[in-house]
């Protein structure tokens, strides 16, 4: 059984992953974070981030997961990196300076960060991977669609798939939505975010050219599916050495 704390505990992710760590047999909560006035996120107490540290001498526990915002992640790292207790974030929006604190973090203690836990979406970055590979010259565009209270945009797994597709082709250029006289130039790949209701997380690329279209999708039905990886991440992770890992590194094992 890992024993793990949950940061950003009052949010969206935050409570799917305090409920779904509850139906798991190998991962417990040891406490909640989040600045908020909610008292209790499924009966757990929710405690200041300002007690971070005092949390983390406390209680001890293998790995922290984390789906807050990216200015309270980088002093959770710092907390953890001071703790000697590995971080799982799967906040995104991260500014460069925010990642370079976190790739510091990495030096004392393991920490791992993916923009999106659902196992659909390795499946889907080996899947743009190869058809990048097989299709040189096709025209790519990129949908991503959210909840109309998402803060970031494009998503962090629309950058993520962007990187991707760059392993295989180096030098496009990325297109932020089109308007008025605005045609296509080569090279280019459309970027086109949606925000609307509940979307848990829908990404879709389109590879288009000599009179065929392959499209890949990938949506998130519920947040579930985030909140098991992220565990799933916190297991793998705990007792790990120092450095920076991906979820793919999960995957793989
Ligand atoms: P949310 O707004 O519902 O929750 C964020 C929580 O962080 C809030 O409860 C807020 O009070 C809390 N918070 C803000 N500042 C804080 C601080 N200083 N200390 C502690 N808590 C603080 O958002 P959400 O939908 O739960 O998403 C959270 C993050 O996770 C976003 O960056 C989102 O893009 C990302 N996300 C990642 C995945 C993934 O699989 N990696 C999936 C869904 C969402």
């Amino acid at each position: 059984m890992r024993r793990i704390g949950v940061t950003g505990a009052a949010g969206r992710m935050g409570e799917t992953v305090i409920e779904t760590a509850g139906d798991r047999e190998d991962v417990t909560v040891v406490f909640a974070v989040d600045d908020t006035d909610t008292e209790t996120v499924a009966d757990k107490p929710v405690h200041d981030p300002e007690d971070i540290g005092a949390l983390l001498a406390t209680h001890e526990p293998d790995a922290i997961v984390d789906f807050s915002v990216p200015e309270a992640t980088v002093a959770f790292a710092d907390a953890c990196a001071a703790a000697a207790v590995p971080l799982v974030t799967g906040t995104t929006g991260f500014e460069d300076g925010q990642l370079d604190s976190l790739t510091r973090a990495s030096e004392d203690v393991a920490v791992l960060k993916a923009a999106n836990f659902a196992r659909g979406i390795q499946a889907l970055l080996s899947t743009v991977r190869a058809a990048a590979e097989a299709l040189p010259g096709y025209d790519v565009e990129l949908t991503e669609t959210h909840h109309n209270d998402k803060q970031d945009a494009p998503s962090g797994t629309a950058k993520t798939l962007l990187d991707a597709l760059a392993e295989e082709r180096d030098d496009f250029e990325e297109v932020y939505g089109r308007e008025g006289i605005d045609p296509r130039e080569d090279g280019e790949v459309g970027v086109h975010v949606r925000r609307a209701g509940d979307v848990r997380g829908e990404h879709e690329l389109m590879f288009a050219g000599n009179d065929e279209v392959l499209t890949l999708t990938h949506r998130a039905e519920d947040r579930g599916v985030f909140a098991a990886g992220a565990l799933d991440a916190a297991v793998w992770l705990a007792g790990r050495d120092p450095g920076f890992y991906t979820f793919g590194d999960v995957i793989e094992g």
